[in-house]
């Protein structure tokens, strides 16, 4: 099928598609491998395929860009999100960046495997990108294939629709859609490859523009196409901070700080791990990008990484997803540092980030267990205590700060005892009982100093602790049965995940612990970069 011969409209979806318009183009159109320089993008049509299946679409996503549920069931809709047909005003590229990857520079990455569609405009007057992650290859593939399988896709398509929905600042999912096309696969690069089947998800984002999207120029000394990409993410992506002078910069840069310390928080209060902090997936707007071999955690563990390739390292384990955010926008100080040249106010931007990621660390610590407010004085030790307790005791993190809340000041300790029990994954020993009943007395001993009362410290805690996740191995069964082509779980999950912090009757298995056989299964506990 011809793309340009088949170009169906969505009516409701129109077009202005500002990045291709406003930023150097490259100047080569032929879809091969290269480095691209002096460019942000380079044009190139989705591959073809066979066989479009609708596996899923969010119908939130959906109704924000005008999209019925008639128009995503339709043969169109999956003919334009595999990537087989463009609509009216669609006019597709593959952007430029570079990045460090595991703290080593790695030069051009790009879009190996992501096709941007254009800007859809919705009614609200907001600009959203639509790309294609999976639609085939493009100049920046390097030695890959530009396909994407459908364990991956399904798992990026949940998750960022449950991270939207948990209040976590994310790129979201409209659709994902089988190619009919196997993949081939070595899931943990042991010389075992399988044929897996190919999938399209479509992202939707206000901007895909990554740190490592400025890294690339300043590496190359090619500071003219730097400023031009600078000054568009300003004028469009942060319009209040006015026209772009070496102060409006900084300005810039001191924001691009404070929503990536936001994000990080959000990401420790639901326990969520993203496995690949390289500086090509952190986003300029602050927003979770490029979910890959993340995980959520079970049992309170501050080291635990889901990705297999960063075993050794633990470079993005949870407890130290803040470190390296800094350690990536001190990257992206150093790319911008040539509009700027001035160091200092470049480092008073960055500790600025410390200082925002502390204090609002504190403030989601106190709401999350019910307090006032964060009371230096008494709560440092009360969060040691607790995570040492957490870890010790191999607690579930979810069920142990939604479970929380059901217990007051009148709760003896033999309740917390058996509430302990019931949420971690090991009985209490000496060692968790003493660590327990220490935390359980100073928490009580602060409760009382609580100046709210009982109903609203539930209510508090109930919206930002939440009862749904996409728990590691309740993405697998999805995609268990999504692989036998079954999608209801798909539907299911979405659906209870839509709203997080409400018990919905009937859904209780969504919010039980691991079970043991997901313990050591590959694709719950451990993933890897192959996707
Ligand atoms: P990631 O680890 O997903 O952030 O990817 C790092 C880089 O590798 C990015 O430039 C991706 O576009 C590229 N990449 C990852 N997987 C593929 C693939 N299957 N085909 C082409 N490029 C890929
Ligand atoms: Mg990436």
């Amino acid at each position: 099928m011809s793309t340009q011969a088949n170009r169906y409209t969505l009516d409701n979806l129109k077009f202005d598609n500002r990045f291709v318009r406003e930023l150097p183009a490259d100047a080569e159109t032929d879809n091969y491998r290269r480095q691209v320089y002096q460019a942000c993008y380079s044009r190139v049509i989705p591959t073809q395929v066979a066989e479009p299946t609708l596996v899923a679409y969010s119908p939130d996503m959906a109704a924000q860009l005008d999209l019925s549920a008639d128009v995503c069931q339709s043969i169109a809709f999956s003919q334009i999100f595999v990537g087989n047909s463009l609509a009216e005003g669609m006019d597709p590229y593959a952007c430029c960046y570079g990045g460090h990857q595991f703290g080593h520079w790695a030069g051009q990455l790009g879009d190996g495997r992501v096709i941007n569609l254009g800007e859809a405009v919705t009614r609200q007057g907001e600009y959203l990108t639509l790309q294609l992650k999976g639609a085939g290859l493009t100049p920046y593939s390097r030695s890959a294939d530009g396909l994407a399988v459908l364990r991956s896709s399904i798992r990026e398509f949940l998750c960022s629709e449950a991270m939207y929905y948990l209040g976590v600042p994310t790129t979201r999912a409209l659709s994902v859609i089988l190619t009919g096309k196997q993949v081939r696969r070595d899931m943990f690069y042991d010389g075992n490859p399988q044929w897996e089947q190919g999938a399209v998800v479509c992202r939707v984002a206000p901007s895909f523009t990554r740190f490592g999207s400025f890294q690339i120029f300043t590496s190359r000394d090619d500071l003219g196409t730097l400023k031009k990409l600078v000054d568009y993410t300003i004028a469009h992506d942060f319009p209040h901070l006015g026209s772009p002078t070496p102060a409006i910069y900084l300005q810039w840069f001191t924001e691009v700080c404070e929503k990536t310390a936001d994000m990080i928080i959000h990401w420790q209060r639901v326990g969520f791990v993203h496995g690949v902090m390289n500086t090509d997936n952190m986003s300029i707007l602050g927003l979770t990008i490029d979910y890959g071999p993340y995980g959520w955690l079970e049992n309170y563990d501050p080291d635990w990484t889901p990705n297999t390739t960063d075993a050794q390292g633990r470079r993005y384990r949870y407890g130290n997803q803040p470190q390296i955010a800094y350690w990536n926008l001190v990257q992206l100080a150093n790319a911008i540092y040539p509009l700027i040249k001035r160091a200092e106010p470049l480092q008073q931007a960055v500790s600025h980030y410390f200082s925002r990621f502390e204090k609002g660390w504190q403030t989601m610590q106190a709401v999350k267990l019910g307090l006032e407010t964060f009371n230096p004085d008494s709560d440092e030790s009360l969060l040691t205590d607790l995570f040492k307790l957490l870890q010790i005791a191999e607690v579930d993190m979810t069920l142990f700060y939604r479970g929380l809340a059901n217990l007051n000041v009148n709760s003896t300790l033999s309740e917390f005892y058996l509430f302990i029990e019931q949420v971690s994954y090991k009985a209490l020993d000496h060692e968790s009982t003493i660590l327990a009943e220490a935390w359980f007395n100073d928490y009580l001993q602060r409760l009382r100093k609580n100046t709210i009362n009982d109903q609203d410290r539930i209510t508090q805690m109930q919206s930002v602790n939440p009862c749904y996740v996409l728990r590691n191995y309740l993405a697998q069964e999805a995609i268990d049965q999504a692989e036998q082509g079954d999608f209801a779980l798909v539907e299911e999950l979405l659906d209870v995940l839509r709203q997080p912090y409400t018990e919905q009757p009937g859904k209780s298995r969504f919010t039980a612990k691991r079970p043991d056989w997901a313990k050591q299964r590959a694709g719950c506990s451990m993933l890897s970069c192959s996707s």
